[in-house]
C-alpha cells in the first residue's frame, strides 16, 4: 500500500458519480472521495482512528461500482479494505457484533458448521436476528457426495456452494446439481468446504481470511476437478482474485450452451437483476447469458436496477441504508409492472424478495 506521497487521488470527485452510497446520503463525508481523504490523512498521521472514522469507512459497500472509473487509477475498494485492517481493533456497535459473529464461526470450525446445518428453528432465529428479516428456510439440506451425471464421457465439476446456499438456500444447490447431472456432468459437493473468506476480508480479519483460502485451495487439490463452479458472484470474485480458477453459473452457461439441457418451462417473463460483483468486479455483461437464454426461448427483459443494499456485512452494520436501498430497488421494479425478477446472487435475492415481488436465482428457471 503506497504512502500518501505516492497517493494518486487528486480529489476530483469522479468516483462519486458511480458510487451508490451518496445517492442515499448525499453529503460529502459519505462519498468515496471523502473516504480517500481520510485514508490518505491517516497514512500521513494527520488523523487518528475514531468512531467517526469507523462509521465512514464502514459505509462503503465494497460493490466495485467505482472500479476502473478513477482517472488517476485509484483502486478505492482496495484502499478501504486496507483501512479496515487498521480499524479492526477499534470497532463498536453493529460492526463489532458482525466481527465477533465471524470470529465465533471461524473458531468454532466444525461446530459452527454443525450448528448451521442441523439446528433448524434455532438457526432460523439466529439468521433472522442477524439479517433483521423474516426468511423462509427450506427443509432439504445440501448433501455431500459425488453425484454421477448421465452419459459416458463426463467432466467432474466441483460445486462450491458458498455459505448462503449451504446454510439457507439449499434448493438452489439441488437445482444446480440436477441441471449438471442431466447435462452429463459429475458433480462434487463437499462438506470440507469453508467460507470463501470474503466476509472476513471485508471486516479486516486477514489472518482468518488467509487460512480459509488455503483450506479451500487444499480441498480443491484433493478433489482435482475439471472445473469449479459457484452460484455466488461474491465467492467467484473473491476466490478468483486469490488465484482460484472458478466460474460463475453465468459463465458456465455461456461456455457450455450446447451441452446444457435446459428445462422446458419457459413461459413466464422475467427481468434480469445484475449483481454488483458480477457486473463490476467480474465484468460479466448481462447479455452474455441473457441473449443466450432468449435464443433458447426464455422470455428475458433487461432493465437498469441498482445495488440491492445487502453487500455482505453492510446491511447488518448500516441497517437503515441497506433497508432503504433494497426498498428503492423493489419500488423501481414494482412501478415498472415487474413481478418476476431473476438474478444470480443469493444475497440479492434475500435483499429484494418480498410479498410483492418474486425474485429467483437463475438456476431455478434453467
Ligand atoms: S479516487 Fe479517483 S475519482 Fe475519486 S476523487 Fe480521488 S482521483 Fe478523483
Ligand atoms: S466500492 Fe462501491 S460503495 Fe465503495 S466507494 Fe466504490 S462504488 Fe462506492
Amino acid at each position: 500500500m503506497p504512502d500518501k506521497k505516492e497517493s494518486p487521488c487528486v480529489r476530483c470527485g469522479s468516483c462519486k458519480a458511480h458510487c451508490p452510497f451518496p445517492g442515499f446520503n448525499p453529503v460529502e463525508p459519505f462519498s468515496p472521495r471523502a473516504w480517500m481523504v481520510l485514508i490518505d490523512e491517516y497514512k500521513d498521521n494527520k488523523i487518528e482512528i475514531s468512531k467517526r472514522v469507523v462509521e465512514l469507512i464502514y459505509s462503503c459497500l465494497l460493490c466495485d461500482a467505482c472500479k476502473d472509473r478513477c482517472p488517476s487509477g485509484v483502486d478505492i475498494r482496495q484502499n478501504i479494505l486496507w483501512m479496515r485492517k487498521e480499524l479492526k481493533d477499534h470497532l463498536y456497535g453493529r460492526a463489532l457484533t458482525a466481527m465477533r459473529v465471524l470470529e465465533i464461526f471461524y473458531m468454532s470450525g466444525r461446530m459452527g458448521d454443525i450448528f448451521m446445518r442441523y439446528t433448524g428453528p434455532l438457526k432460523k432465529l439466529f439468521i433472522e436476528l442477524l439479517l433483521d428479516k423474516k426468511i423462509k428456510i427450506p427443509k432439504a439440506r445440501i448433501k455431500e457426495g459425488i453425484y454421477e451425471g448421465e452419459g459416458k464421457k463426463k467432466k467432474r465439476i466441483f460445486f462450491f456452494t458458498g455459505c448462503l446456499v449451504r446454510y439457507i438456500m439449499h434448493h438452489f444447490g439441488e437445482d444446480l446439481t440436477r441441471l449438471l447431472m442431466r447435462s452429463g456432468f459429475d458433480v462434487i459437493v463437499s462438506h470440507d468446504e469453508r467460507c470463501c473468506g470474503a466476509p472476513y476480508e471485508s471486516m479486516g480479519l486477514h489472518v482468518e481470511k488467509e487460512r480459509l483460502i488455503q483450506f479451500n485451495k487444499d480441498m480443491f487439490s484433493k478433489y482435482n476437478p475439471s472445473e469449479i463452479i459457484t452460484l455466488c458472484p461474491t465467492c467467484a470474485m473473491f476466490l478468483r482474485k486469490e488465484g482460484i480458477d472458478i466460474l460463475t453459473l453465468n459463465e458456465f452457461i455461456a461456455l457450455n450452451q450446447e451441452r446444457l439441457i435446459f428445462s422446458k418451462n419457459r413461459d413466464s417473463e422475467f427481468v434480469i437483476h445484475e449483481p454488483c460483483h458480477l457486473r463490476y468486479s467480474l465484468g460479466i455483461d448481462v447479455t452474455l447469458y441473457g441473449d443466450l437464454l432468449k435464443d433458447k426461448g426464455y422470455n428475458v427483459r433487461y432493465m437498469e436496477g441498482g445495488c440491492c443494499g445487502f453487500a455482505g456485512p453492510f446491511a447488518f452494520i448500516n441497517k437503515e441504508q441497506g433497508h432503504d436501498m433494497s426498498e428503492k430497488l423493489r419500488n423501481i421494479y414494482i412501478k415498472s409492472g415487474i413481478k418476476n425478477v431473476v438474478t444470480s446472487c443469493p444475497m440479492c435475492i434475500l435483499s429484494i424478495k418480498d410479498d410483492d415481488i418474486d425474485v429467483r436465482h437463475i438456476v431455478e428457471v434453467l
